[in-house]
């Protein structure tokens, strides 16, 4: 049988029961928008992350856009964040007017590279948004320190880092603000699209609360310009029959990910790196990242021996044709040589919460047979 990228259908056979009785719970209900799931969702979220408050939202990306715009950020500020992610990340920057400024990463981490803030900090800085690639939190001591300096707000975007931890804290409650996402792809992911906001501050929660909303502050009565950026009740009851076994799946994504670092540390090929995760890190392996020099004869070897991988991600943040255009209008561009390197050298191999021993044998297999 062909190994999956993903397998969220062994997941769902587990679950089964219990996600198809939440779902029949809302349809009896009826409250399909705003229902009383929402609040019990949130309530998990926050216990689970350790934060104050969680805000349920209709996506990872409005996760991000919902602190920008309570913090009121826009036209004439900056955002200083990294040049390699997803490009959500620089999209919400973009979207609510601000300027995003890309900085470096560190190459062993891929994270955001916090030695480089401070010459990048400007008049214009508003916040810092760091991003919790792969699953492993950013530097969140240095960045949260360089941030309290200069008096700027620190927005972790925790979209592939729900569940992991630093220095024994949850990702999403290290900074003013986290947000994450429950894209299915996502370490914990609803059937659609979803995410949450985390915050300590129960002003700004209460402001978010009402950008979500429309800016409202009551019914019909706008006071703020919002969105429209609710999470379904549906989603929240599939996320909260998916929380039973979030623990669970986050131990299994450690343990999987811990035996291949085992298993290729006996590889001696140069041009290869299976992921570092630093000591006071423990990841929640939303990816298993490797660098490899020659990656397009790799990858293709994989897929000969039936492993399917895929490239997160193939470009820089602002070599992206749209942004490279908006970046010129407004900045010279910066030394972005890592991000670069990694842009062109990393790949991710499958790894999943329900990846049977005999697939991880395969996988281990194929990438030694790959590198021969
Ligand atoms: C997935 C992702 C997002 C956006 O989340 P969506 O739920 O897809 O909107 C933002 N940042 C990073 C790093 C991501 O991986």
């Amino acid at each position: 049988m062909a190994i999956p990228f993903i397998d969220l259908k062994t997941q769902y056979q587990a679950l089964k029961p219990k996600i198809q009785e939440r779902i029949n719970a809302v349809l009896e209900h009826g409250a399909y928008v705003n229902g009383p799931e929402i609040a019990e969702l949130e309530k998990k979220l926050a216990e689970f992350t350790g934060a104050k408050y969680a805000l349920a939202c209709a996506s990872g990306t409005d996760a991000l856009v919902l602190p920008l715009m309570a913090a009121g950020i826009g036209p004439g500020d900056e955002v200083i964040t990294t040049a390699f992610s997803f490009i959500a990340t620089a999209e919400t920057i973009v979207l609510v007017g601000a300027t995003p400024v890309y900085i470096d990463i560190d190459p062993v981490t891929f994270n955001l590279d916090p030695s480089k803030l401070e010459k990048a900090i400007t008049k214009k800085t508003k916040a810092i948004m760091p991003v919790s690639l792969y699953g492993q939190v950013a530097d969140m001591d240095e960045i949260n320190a360089i941030a309290k300096k200069h008096n700027l707000i620190v927005i972790e975007d925790s979209a592939q880092s729900f569940g992991a931890t630093y220095k024994g804290k949850r990702s999403c409650n290290l900074s003013t603000y986290g947000g994450t996402s429950f894209f299915p792809a996502k370490p914990l992911g609803a059937y659609g699209d979803g995410g949450a906001v985390f915050t300590n501050d129960e002003k700004m929660l209460t402001v978010m609360k009402e950008i979500r909303e429309h800016g409202s502050e009551k019914r019909y009565y706008h006071t703020r310009l919002g969105l429209n950026a609710r999470l379904d009740t549906i989603q929240c009851a599939i996320l909260l029959a998916k929380m039973e076994r979030y623990p669970w799946e986050i131990e299994q994504r450690q343990r999987i990910g811990d035996r291949f670092n085992q298993a290729f540390s006996e590889l001696k090929v140069k041009d290869f790196s299976y992921p570092k995760v630093l000591t006071h890190n423990k990841s929640v392996w939303a990816q298993y990242t490797v660098t490899v020099g020659n990656r397009a004869d790799f990858q293709k070897k994989l897929s000969e021996q039936g492993v399917p991988s895929s490239i997160h991600y193939p470009h820089i943040m602002p070599d992206q044709p749209w942004y490279k255009t908006l970046l010129e209008k407004t900045h010279t561009p910066g030394d972005w040589t890592n991000a670069r390197w990694a842009a062109d050298h990393v790949i991710s191999l499958p790894i999943y919460p329900d990846m049977d021993a005999k697939t991880q044998d395969q996988i281990i297999e194929a990438v030694f047979k790959a590198l021969k």
